[in-house]
């Protein structure tokens, strides 16, 4: 069909891949991909033989237009990243936006994301939660960005990188509080997958003491903030006043 298609590709373990993600890549025109070589090892695996172009939402607007005419001329363009789902902290908003607004179609494939991953299987609160992405690499920046989220009462998610997590851990155990429920969720769906709950300050002590820890890909989880009203108690109090709030009228 003709449509841009936003293909969802794994964040590690090459069978979360879904059968609808390989028949739409296999069957699409152009694959426009963020490192063409990176997904020529994905192609390779999968059999699929579709022509890829580099794209980036920094490549010039004559890449972008000339994607866009391929699918003004009928044709199908699948767009994916280098893991995960596209335009989750990787590139695909600009085409996306300009295809909307050229009423060109465009269809999701869903599949892994990394957040939505170690969201699903931290045990922090899920029901409402905000994806932060990353934070800026400079660390009085990202004290800046920590301190205007101390108050949110919303589970946090943060995409970190290996050489910063084990500063952004002390930074969040100092901005958040010590004793804030944290978790760190490390090389998902792959060989050394590590998913690891504490309160923030021993977290980041643990971090801290195992170089191990700070390699790979990282997903950090904190919790909100405690409701106004709820400050001072403890986590386990903290729950059950949330199993009363559910239960009571
Ligand atoms: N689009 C991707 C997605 O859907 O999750 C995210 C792309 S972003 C450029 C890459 C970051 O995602 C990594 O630095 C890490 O924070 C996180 N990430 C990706 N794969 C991961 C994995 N297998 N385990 C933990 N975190 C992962």
């Amino acid at each position: 069909e003709n449509a841009l298609y936003i293909v969802a590709t794994p964040v590690g373990n090459l069978g979360d891949m879904t059968p609808r993600a390989v028949d739409v890549l296999a069957a699409v025109d152009m694959v426009a991909a963020e490192d063409t070589r990176h997904s020529q090892r994905l192609f390779a695996h999968f059999e699929i033989n579709t022509p890829l172009a580099a794209y980036h939402d920094h490549s010039g607007e004559g890449r972008v237009d000339w994607l866009l005419q391929k699918l003004h001329d009928g044709g199908s363009v699948a767009l994916i990243s280098d893991a995960g789902t596209p335009l989750i902290s990787d590139p695909g908003y600009r085409i996306v936006r300009r295809a909307r607004e050229q009423g060109i179609k465009v269809i999701p494939v869903p599949g892994a994301c990394a957040f939505v991953a170690a969201l699903s299987a931290a045990g922090l609160p899920s029901d409402r939660f905000s994806f932060e992405g990353f934070l800026a690499a400079k660390p009085g920046t990202r004290r800046n960005q920590l301190e205007k989220l101390a108050a949110d009462t919303r589970t946090l998610v943060f995409y970190e990188a290996p050489h910063r997590v084990a500063d952004t851990l002390a930074a969040m155990a100092e901005v958040f509080g010590a004793g804030r429920e944290a978790v760190i969720a490390r090389e998902l769906t792959k060989a050394f997958e590590t998913i690891h709950f504490a309160p923030l300050a021993e977290l980041a002590a643990w971090v801290a003491a195992d170089s191990n820890q700070q390699r790979g890909e990282i997903v950090l989880l904190v919790r909100g903030a405690p409701e106004p009203g709820d400050e001072g108690l403890d986590p386990e109090s903290i729950r059950i006043m949330e199993i009363l709030r559910q239960e009571l009228p």
